[in-house]
């Protein structure tokens, strides 16, 4: 089947423990046997530059990888510093959220932001807000921009994340009273979020730079942790 590697890890002296994300299985967890050894000819094609097709076997502990060929390799991005940090900024973020789901279109839609950050030489910081906004609402949680999430009313000024989207003034006044962090968002901004739904990457990358309003990325950031139960370093700060 189809996987990506998110992440690689030492296990006795040659060998590793590979977790992919896999187009029917989801993540897995699969220890490469002699992966470490010079002689190893899968070694180079077991890293995140590559889209591979896998096979395993069950084992008692930990299933066991048995075949990984190269189906489309990332190589352009190689040399591209500032796609390679968001490339490993996003696999992180992936492997530090995701458990047990597996969904095709999860699947479908990294694949498609490796092709992106492959073959597209800038790409818009804001682009990594787009893919994760896309992956959360894969995962349950898409946030609501048409209507108050409370009341239905089109007359929205704010956005709830623990409600999970826009909210009216009135109900506004209800959630912060409630302890709820809310936000201010504005029609534009609305607009921009609703495309960054609607059209695929490679389309959104190319209007970013001249449409980007920077108070969504705290919209999304803020909606994404509170949605993930867990810490999660803000994608939008360099490190
Ligand atoms: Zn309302």
């Amino acid at each position: 089947m189809q996987a990506i590697v998110l992440s690689r890890r030492d296990v006795r002296e040659y060998d590793q423990i590979v977790t992919f994300y896999t187009c029917e299985d989801g993540k897995i967890d699969l220890l490469a046997k002699g992966i470490k050894k010079i002689t190893s000819k899968n070694a180079a094609i077991l890293s995140p530059f590559f889209l591979v097709d896998i096979d395993y076997v069950g084992g008692k502990d930990l299933p066991r990888l048995t075949t990984v060929q190269q189906v489309e390799t990332f190589d352009r991005l190689s040399s591209n510093l500032a796609n390679i940090k968001l490339m490993a900024k996003s696999l992180d973020l992936i492997n530090r959220v995701f458990r047990q789901e597996h969904d095709r279109k999860i699947f479908d839609g990294l694949v498609e932001w490796l092709r992106l950050l492959n073959n597209e030489a800038e790409v818009h910081q804001a682009i990594f807000d787009t893919f994760v906004l896309k992956l959360w609402a894969l995962l349950g949680f898409k946030m609501v921009i048409e209507r108050c999430v409370s009341c239905g009313s089109v007359s929205v000024e704010n956005i709830s994340v623990a409600s999970g989207g826009v909210v009216c003034k009135m109900c506004a006044v209800v959630k912060k009273k409630d302890g709820e962090i809310v936000f201010p968002i504005n029609k534009s901004e609305r607009v921009l979020l609703r495309k960054m739904f609607e059209q695929p990457l490679k389309v959104i990358n190319r209007s970013l730079k001249l449409e980007w309003l920077p108070d969504i990325h705290t919209i999304i950031y803020n909606f994404v942790i509170f949605h993930s139960h867990q810490p999660l370093a803000d994608w939008g700060k360099d490190s």
